[in-house]
């Protein structure tokens, strides 16, 4: 049973889901990383359950506040990206918040103003959060705001900057204070000791799509297969890059290699940052026929398996 000085801590405090709603490349990723800090925490497998989305964790102003940044949300095609959207969207519904986002530079596009109508479905506290403000002038941001919320009913409007972080104080404030009422959900120590794991995949998978974006859309999956630290600090990753065809290997190796070779660099790099000490990343690209269709794989990977 809590105690006195226990139960009224709990009762100050606050936490929730808040779902990053947005089109790919509008920012997500950048905003998730201002918003928890230069110490991306990221949350084990074991704690993730349902929802493989959860890419960071804040804790602000006596509240936590959960964000489940969703895949680019686009015309889903194949079961895989269809189920990636429906996720996706199912995400913002079971949130207690909302943020969607928008590319200011872009403006409402038509993956914008697509993303504008789904989300006037979604029966939650919206939040506008316009990114990028500083590639546009700040007439072009007021037009903006005006257009969006003429649009949609937002119970609040944000201008910021995830990349020079103008902005992002305001918002991680104002997230804080929307979240209801209630205890953390995840503890503090779970939280920091979360194995990197899981983001490590998440970055090199990020890389292929950077490097392969029209010849692989979401069939591919990493998996980090060993994680050693050695005695000099350095850490040596093993990761398998699962595909479903022998051309896809072929696409994910590239000429004489060249292709994983780059993935493996710029993922190397990054997790480095992330993790502050040297790495050394090996790579194994593997076919695994017909995965795209075993529920289990989607499962694993927190999705819902579409039945058509
Ligand atoms: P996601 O696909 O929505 O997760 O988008 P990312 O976070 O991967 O960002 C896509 C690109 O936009 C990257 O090149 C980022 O560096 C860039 N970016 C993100 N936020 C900003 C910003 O506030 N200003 C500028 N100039 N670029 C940004
Ligand atoms: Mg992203």
């Amino acid at each position: 049973m809590m105690d006195r000085s226990q139960a009224e801590a709990a009762a100050a405090t606050r936490c929730g889901f808040v779902a990053l709603i947005g089109a790919p490349n509008v920012g997500k990723s950048t905003l998730v990383n201002a918003l928890v800090g230069s110490k991306v925490t990221i949350v084990s497998r074991k704690v993730q359950t349902t929802r493989a989305l959860i890419r960071g964790i804040v804790i602000d102003n006596h509240a936590q506040v959960i964000l489940v940044d969703t895949p680019g949300i686009f015309a889903p095609k194949r079961r895989l990206d269809r189920a990636m959207v429906s996720t996706a969207w199912s995400g913002a519904h079971d949130a207690d918040l909302v943020c969607v986002l928008l590319d200011a530079k872009a403006g409402i596009d038509e993956a914008a103003d697509s993303i504008l109508a789904k989300a006037a479905g979604v029966d939650h506290d919206k939040v506008l959060v316009l990114n990028k403000i500083d590639l546009v002038p700040r007439e072009k941001l007021l037009a903006l705001t005006k257009g969006a919320n003429e649009r949609l009913h937002f119970a609040a409007t944000f201008m910021v900057s995830a990349l020079s972080g103008d902005g992002v104080d305001d918002l991680r404030r104002a997230l804080s204070e929307r979240v209801p009422p209630g205890p953390f959900h995840y503890p503090e120590d779970q939280m920091s000791d979360a194995p990197m794991r899981h983001l490590a995949a998440e970055i090199t998978r990020e890389k292929i799509f950077r490097q392969l974006h029209q010849e692989l859309p979401y069939q591919s999956t990493v998996e980090t297969d060993s994680w050693t630290e050695r005695k000099d600090k350095s850490v040596r990753i093993e990761q398998t890059i699962y595909v479903e065809r022998e051309s896809q290997r072929k696409i994910v190796l590239g000429k004489g290699g060249a292709t994983i070779k780059s993935i493996g660099a710029e993922s190397r790099k990054e997790i480095a940052d992330i993790v502050g000490a040297p790495v050394h990343l090996f790579l194994f690209v593997k076919v695994r026929e017909n995965w795209g269709d075993d529920p289990n794989r989607y499962r694993e990977m927190g999705l819902e398996f579409p039945r058509e």
